[in-house]
């Protein structure tokens, strides 16, 4: 979590860069934020609770500076509060930390005895006063770092200045992600590309264990050896506009209006231009008997879906695992299992955690990954890109459908594989898939009715979403992503499971929005909503044209949304847009803050 920008140069922009790169890096975090800077040979530290637009009203712009390091925090140690915000200072050392010091207590005992005296909360001042000790002894700042490398256990990315060299700045990372950005003259570090980018597009990636010194003219990384390397310099395509809200009010719709595009370029990849072939550009799913889904979060639903289509159409056994609850437990992976991991930074802490441990189980991995370099697309055997492009929004929207749609796409490849679904047939599904962009649009434009959905919802304490199968997947995350941005409480049921409990909770006019997509099991679905009506609830059934046939003049719903009827594979990309549609639409109608939700951040790169 939380993002970090540093910047050197002779233009002595240091505050303007800090300020643009903290914006624009604020969906990592932003329960408070601050800046060290050189104010004429000393460091100058400026900190504030809350946002970065708090920290700005503190500052004074026009003070000019050859050399700053910024942060905007994600608390993992110590409150959100003013003095636990980063730059810290111990001795000789200011620094800010992505990530955590997971032995920094015994850390902190020790340096106790040594004499330090410690103000904040945080895990992060144990490692600034770790530094400074070490320093003190070594006087040498690379072997300062390799040995805290050493000593220290967990995740981070730091950016350091010595109080003795006001001409560079210092960074090492290990499991928290870092770039190094080069310039004109000035050259600066940031914990993702965007914070760059309104300067420049070229940059390195800092792996792991890998230490660097950068100031105006040069920058040098070095191994854990200390032995300096060559660092290939990438250049981002993407454009600053893609990062930008394209005068939407918010990200969140900009992203679900990005969706028709985001679903198109990733089915790109593996059909030819006219749509009439699938060209074979998946990694080979043959030798694989089952498989393993592993992610957090929406990523997780996204899963869920993969995990009803692959079984039903491939027919192999699919486990869907929660990684954090995975890197912990026993896996029963062995060399007929694919573990796929689904991650759109491809930084999720828990998610890297869970691909190192399948990677020691003799698996074969494969990531579903939005960022394009992230550590688990670098580390995995084989990796997919979803091309959902930057995705700003701390809900995920786009990121999932595209997830949702690459293993959609990982079914049919494997259901032909194991000639469950003729090459005829998968012919037919291209068809489908060439209305989905369009179909997709076509919801998005339905705005009023969501609108008016909306106004139902919004003044209410719980909502209940039910469906089954791929249904109550999708409800899972209709409830995650109102949960999410309207904090209103909500819980996803499968719908046959109420009745064992929960429908307790169902009184006059509790919300229930209801998933009606499988002609298969629809009336069973029905027969439970029927039982929450009895109870008075307040029903919005959300269903496919074709079924709608079927239900049109029924009586067991207040207000339905229909969408357009495609196959199994692709219904869940159109399902999902009036549940994405309607909790931005309940969480605008609260005056919630949509794009940087409370206590949540975009990329969870903590444990
Ligand atoms: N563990 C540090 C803290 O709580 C850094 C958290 C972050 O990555 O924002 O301050």
């Amino acid at each position: 979590m939380c993002g970090i920008v540093g910047y050197v140069g002779k233009n002595n922009n240091s505050l303007h860069v800090l300020i643009e790169g903290l914006k624009s890096l604020e969906y990592r975090g932003y329960d408070s934020a601050g800046v060290a800077i050189n104010d004429n040979g000393k460091i100058k530290i400026i900190k504030s609770e809350g946002n970065i637009s708090k920290l700005e009203n503190k500052l004074n712009m026009d003070i000019k500076s050859n050399l700053g390091i910024g942060h905007t925090r994600w608390a993992t140690h110590g409150k959100p509060c003013e003095n636990n915000s980063h730059p810290h200072r111990v001795g000789k050392i200011t620094l800010v930390h992505n990530g955590i010091i997971e032995n920094y207590e015994k850390i902190k005992k020790y340096l106790i005895d040594c004499g330090y005296i410690f103000k904040t909360d945080t895990d992060t001042e144990i490692a600034c006063a770790l530094i400074d000790k070490i320093y003190n002894e070594t006087n040498d700042k690379l072997l300062t770092m390799k040995k805290a490398n050493e000593i220290i256990e967990g995740s981070f990315a730091f950016g350091i200045i010595f109080d003795d060299d006001m001409e560079n700045i210092y960074t090492m990372r290990k499991d928290s992600p870092l770039i190094i950005a080069l310039g004109e003259n000035e050259n600066y570090i940031a914990s993702d590309v965007p914070a760059i980018l309104k300067f420049t597009n070229k940059y390195i990636l800092l792996e792991k264990d890998e230490y660097a010194i950068i100031n105006e003219k040069e920058v040098k990384v070095y191994d854990n050896n200390l032995k300096e390397i060559e660092k290939q310099v990438n250049t981002y395509e993407g454009s600053m506009e893609v990062a930008m809200k394209n005068g939407y009010e918010h990200f969140m719709l900009k992203e679900i209006n990005d969706e028709p595009k985001v679903i198109l370029d990733t089915y790109k990849q593996f059909v030819n231009n006219d749509l009439s072939e699938i060209i074979d550009n998946m990694p080979d799913l043959s030798k694989y008997d089952n498989i393993d889904i592993v992610a957090c979060g929406s990523a997780y639903h996204a899963g869920l879906v993969g995990k009803s289509l692959i079984e039903e159409y491939a027919n192999i056994p699919v486990n869907v695992e929660l990684a954090s609850e995975y890197r912990y437990k026993k896996n029963f992976c062995n060399e007929k299992t694919l573990t796929i991991l689904v991650s759109q930074s491809g930084e999720t802490a828990d998610t890297l955690a869970a691909l190192r441990k399948a990677k020691n189980s003799n698996t074969d991995t494969l990531g579903i990954i939005n960022v394009v370099s992230s550590s688990i697309a670098r580390e995995s055997d084989n990796v997919l890109y979803i091309k959902a492009g930057a995705e700003i929004s701390v809900a995920t929207t786009k990121a999932y459908s595209a997830q949702v749609l690459m293993l959609s796409l990982i079914a049919i490849n494997k259901s032909i594989i194991n000639g469950n679904i003729s090459k005829d047939e998968a012919k037919d599904l291209l068809k489908d898939l060439k209305k989905l962009p369009d179909d997709i649009a076509g919801i998005i434009d339905r705005k009023e009715e969501f609108d008016k959905v909306a106004e139902q919802i919004y003044d209410n304490d719980d909502v209940f979403f039910l469906g089954r199968g791929i249904d109550y997947a999708l409800s899972m995350e209709g409830s995650l992503k109102l949960k999410e941005i309207s904090y209103i409480h909500s819980e996803a049921y499968a719908a046959g499971e109420l009745k064992h409990g929960t429908i307790s909770l169902i009184e006059t006019k509790t919300p229930v929005i209801a998933i009606v997509t499988d002609d298969k099991i629809d009336e069973k679905t029905v027969s439970n909503i029927k039982e929450v009506k009895a109870r008075g609830a307040d029903v919005t059934l959300i269903t496919t044209e074709e079924l709608n046939k079927k239900y049109d003049k029924s009586d067991f719903y207040d207000r339905k949304i229909v969408v357009p009827s495609t196959n199994r594979f692709f219904q869940p990309l159109l399902t999902i847009l009036p549940l994405q549609l309607l909790s931005y639409e309940v969480a605008k109608l609260r005056g919630e803050s949509i794009d940087q939700p409370r206590n949540l951040a975009k990329s969870v790169t903590v444990e």
